[in-house]
């Protein structure tokens, strides 16, 4: 199934964020889906359960933003009602799809383990054990 696969890409984009954040988990994904993508929310959704289960994913929240197709005039920026014939009502140019067919990472909140404990600043504080 494609959204199979697309999670395993989201996954893999993930968690390379996270890795080079340094981050022991992500708490929440959020994921822009256009209803032109040809991607199903909730199978993407189910994919997701079924794929997070290894990795620093585990544990995280997906949220899913749906991103609702927007046409405008290429020539004079002026948006096409919704349902209406798709063309520009000043110009008469066909529309063009703004919105709606992309599947984006829009944002990832990770769990990053607080750097004051890993780099104390003073030089008294940071020694021990002599
Ligand atoms: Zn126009």
């Amino acid at each position: 199934m494609h959204e199979y696969s697309l999670v395993g890409d989201l996954l893999d984009q993930v968690t390379a964020h996270a890795r080079a954040r340094g981050a022991t988990a992500v708490r929440k994904v959020t994921v822009g889906i256009g209803e032109l993508a040809g991607v199903d929310p909730a199978l993407f959704a189910t994919a997701f359960e079924t794929f997070r289960a290894a990795g620093p994913c585990r544990e995280t929240e997906l949220v899913i933003h749906w991103v609702e197709a927007r046409w405008v005039c290429p020539t004079c920026a002026r948006p096409i009602t919704r349902g209406a014939v798709l063309r520009c009502p000043d110009c008469n140019g066909p529309g063009s799809l703004a919105t709606g067919d992309e599947l984006t990472l829009e944002r990832i909140e990770l769990e990053v383990p607080d750097p004051h404990t890993l780099r104390p600043t003073t030089g008294t504080s940071a020694r021990f054990g002599d």
